[in-house]
């Protein structure tokens, strides 16, 4: 089955649960153990929400290792819950993880705080120089962790280095695709080993649930699953539900939103009080031949420099009609942030400035409006 196909069918139960057409809430904790009829009980056979095994997480497993191009997925009760538990498991105490320097925030600062506490090592690397990766191997390396689009100057890595890198090392390549969603880039047939989701932004889409993902192999999701379970950070049958709605629509809303985001970089760009447009998808952008090969679309998010003081950047937003003040991103409504005031806020100016994150940039989530409306809104606010 095709990506569309599979976000609708993937995973449905067979035959039909009572017929229901879409899948049921289970909500219920625990379930009633199977008596075989000689009077045996098999212990083995429990299932309870936490060990993430209902049929609300058998579902939504199935269809998101299905659209990922993965063997297994496990859900999660966020983003985080997923990726903390991942390094955690795949990198044990005395061994070291190489990462990608400017990493989603929570990311950066568990990996930075509480990392090294949890007896693990992690050198921190250039996202503009994954050629270079040998340089930060140790004897105890064991991963290597990315994001497949960086926040917010939306910089995409040399990923076919750090899979190359990866395997020439043997060493387990992690990645974070929350930006380009499923529909947009598929890192395992490009070589990545575990795939991590913020299931809350474009999985989900409709700005209701936090959750997350994770795909990777059968043994891989085998080996991570004891850890996961007490660790504990179990999606619930009511969120798997409305993950699992929001995902059956992840076509058509991200097809939408890389074909709007476009039009609102475009007139960004073209905009007198705007210095600078990032947009993969535009030509100048530094990695759009990289975004161009391996993506079968730009995405949805956008960012601006503005032209002038970060007083008259709040001036020009305050006029906004359409997109509201808020973080996160990947929903159906456009949303905005000055990361110098959100993402970024905990680092100085000047420290901001050396990642090339000015305090008048803004980046845009494109939601599912109109895109006349949001260029015409975007416009009329800047000038
Ligand atoms: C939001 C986000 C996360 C964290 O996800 P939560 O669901 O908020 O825990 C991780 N990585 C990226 C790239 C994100 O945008």
């Amino acid at each position: 089955m095709k990506f569309g196909t599979q976000l609708i069918h993937g995973g449905e139960p067979h035959p039909l649960i009572e017929r229901a057409v879409t899948m049921p809430i289970f909500q219920s904790s625990t379930y009633e153990i199977a008596n075989n009829g000689s009077g045996e009980i098999n212990y083995n056979d429990i299932k309870y929400v936490r060990l993430n095994n209902t049929p609300n997480h058998i579902a939504l497993h199935e269809k998101i290792a299905q659209i990922e191009q993965g063997e297994s997925a496990l859900v999660s009760s966020s983003g985080m819950a997923s990726i903390t538990s991942a390094l955690l498991g795949f990198v044990g105490p005395g061994e070291h993880l190489i990462a990608q320097d400017n990493l989603y925030g929570g990311t950066l600062h568990f990996l930075k705080e509480f990392f090294p506490k949890l007896g693990r090592e992690v050198t921190f690397f250039p996202a503009e120089e994954m050629q270079n990766l040998k340089h930060a191997l140790k004897k105890n390396t064991r991963a290597v962790y990315v994001e497949s689009v960086s926040n917010p100057l939306l910089k995409v890595p040399d990923l076919q280095e750090v899979v190359k890198f990866a395997k020439e090392h043997s060493l387990l390549s992690m990645i974070d695709n929350t930006f380009p969603s499923p529909f947009n880039f598929n890192p395992i047939p490009f070589g990545f080993d575990v795939v991590l989701h913020s299931a809350t932004k474009y999985l989900n889409g409709h700005s209701d649930v936090v959750a997350g993902a994770m795909v990777s192999t059968k043994e891989n999701v085998r080996k991570i699953m004891p850890l996961f379970n007490h660790l504990g950070g179990c999606l619930d049958p009511h969120a798997c539900f409305l993950l699992h709605r929001g995902l059956k629509t992840l076509g058509v809303r991200v097809r939408s939103q890389n074909e709007s985001a476009l039009k609102v970089a475009t007139a960004l760009k073209n905009c007198k009080k705007v210095a600078r447009a990032i947009y993969p998808g535009l030509p100048n952008h530094p990695d759009h031949a990289r975004a161009k090969e391996w993506f079968k679309g730009f995405g949805g998010m956008v960012s601006f420099e503005f032209d002038g003081t970060v007083e008259q950047a709040e001036a020009a937003l305050k006029k906004l009609r359409i997109p509201r003040l808020a973080p996160s991103l990947g929903g159906i409504e456009s949303l905005y942030v000055r990361p110098a005031t959100a993402s970024h806020s905990g680092l100085s100016s000047a420290e901001r400035e050396k990642l090339g994150i000015k305090d008048t940039l803004v980046r845009v989530s494109i939601g599912l409006e109109d895109s006349d409306d949001l260029v015409e809104d975007f416009v009329q606010a800047l000038n």
